[in-house]
């Protein structure tokens, strides 16, 4: 299948005026004013008034669920596929998190495998919050060389009662195994980072750069509008660098407890001198989100939602945000730094991972590798067990 899409407004995502987008086989062919084509089946779509972005990328989702700390009742469910596809979210990195006993990462990887046999891009972290880093095969190296869709570690938790309350010593380990699996393997090698609202924030990720000889660069910290405090320093690790993950689910419990909403977290970060390309966002995806009365009590769970993402992108705009200012933080930035080669962007030879809007920035179209999985705001791909 040909598919041509004509006279779209293309932000790919820099934004570069109308385009006639050519794909075929889940590649971009071509991009250009007016292209023609003969002697072929095309599908073609008129793009006159409507809106091209690549499909957003999301560094963190707990594809299998997660949760569980208020028992076993309280494990969230797995993704299903639309929670993705409906939204825009054509690439996903899959995690454990506090649970990595009756969450597994076999089930993880297994997760990842199937979303992608039903079209989309899944890749994973091997561990959990925990260390040791519980692996796939026996240690971080032989994940990342062994496992194709394994490209780092995480979310191993700092500054948070529920981590394993490791030392520099222990997280420059694990930093400088997963360094040099990314080397061997090609990957990113990431260290992707739980930040919790302890009271040590972030200092260990730039005492480990200052102690030994990994680079700060080689940390990807989330969660970093989850308080003032924690944005702060998150402030300082970008400017210093780093790579800086805000977290898009959230409910009105999160929000009283004093989390940074992403549009003001944006805000204060460029204001502050960070460069746009080291920010990201992701949706902390099927996490779960508790809600708690004025006393402080629990009294009910919510779960995160992977398509916070493209909510939080449409708040930006509301925000008066420039649509190629934002447009980075949630598909670009995240692929380079987790060197997903061909996602995050439309481009001649790039992956044709792309979402199609209208005028009132609602989702018309999605492809992921080619395929359309969303046609008239429609889902056309659902997942094997969904109705
Ligand atoms: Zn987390």
């Amino acid at each position: 299948m040909i598919t041509l899409i004509r006279n779209v407004d293309l932000f790919a995502p820099e934004p570069l005026g109308r385009q006639d987008i050519l794909f075929a086989g889940g590649k971009v062919l071509a991009i250009g004013k007016q292209l023609t084509i003969q002697g072929e089946q095309v599908d073609e779509v008129d793009g006159t008034g409507m809106t091209l972005i690549p499909g957003l990328v999301d560094p963190l989702a707990h594809i299998t669920g997660g949760g569980g700390e208020g028992g076993f009742h309280t494990r969230t469910p797995a993704m299903e596929f639309t929670e993705a596809s409906l939204y825009g979210v054509t690439t996903l990195v899959g995690c454990l998190g506090t649970d990595s006993v009756s969450r597994t990462l076999e089930d993880l990887l297994a997760k990842a495998k199937g979303l992608k046999n039903e079209g989309l891009n899944v890749y994973c972290y091997t561990g959990s919050y925990a260390f040791p880093v519980k692996t796939l095969t026996g240690d971080i190296e032989r994940d990342l060389l062994l496992v194709e869709e394994v490209i780092g570690v995480g979310e191993i938790a700092i500054a948070d009662h529920r981590g394993s309350q490791l030392s520099v010593a222990e997280l420059a380990r694990v930093a400088a195994q997963c360094r040099v699996g990314g080397m061997l393997s090609g990957k990113a090698g990431i260290v992707f980072v739980h930040v919790g609202d302890g009271k040590s924030g972030l200092k260990i990720l730039h005492d480990v750069a200052e102690l030994s000889d990994i680079p700060l660069t080689q940390f990807y910290p989330t969660h970093i509008n989850r308080s003032q405090k924690v944005l702060d320093e998150g402030i300082v690790f970008a400017k210093a660098g780093g790579m800086i993950d805000f977290t898009t689910s959230t409910n009105e419990s999160c929000l009283a407890s004093g989390e940074v909403p992403v549009v003001d977290a944006i805000r204060q970060a460029i204001e502050a001198g960070v460069s746009p390309d080291n920010i990201s966002l992701s949706s902390d995806g099927n996490a779960s989100l508790p809600v708690f009365n004025d006393r402080g009590e629990l009294t009910s769970l919510e779960v995160g939602r992977v398509g916070s993402l493209f909510e939080a992108l449409a708040d930006c705009l509301k925000a008066n945000m420039p649509l190629g200012d934002v447009l980075p933080m949630f598909t670009r930035n995240a692929a380079n730094k987790l060197k997903l080669k061909g996602k995050g962007i439309i481009a001649v030879n790039g992956d044709a991972d792309m979402v199609l809007l209208n005028s009132g920035f609602e989702i018309q179209s999605v492809w992921s590798r080619g395929l359309q999985l969303v046609k008239d705001g429609r889902a056309v791909v659902k997942g094997t067990f969904e109705r």
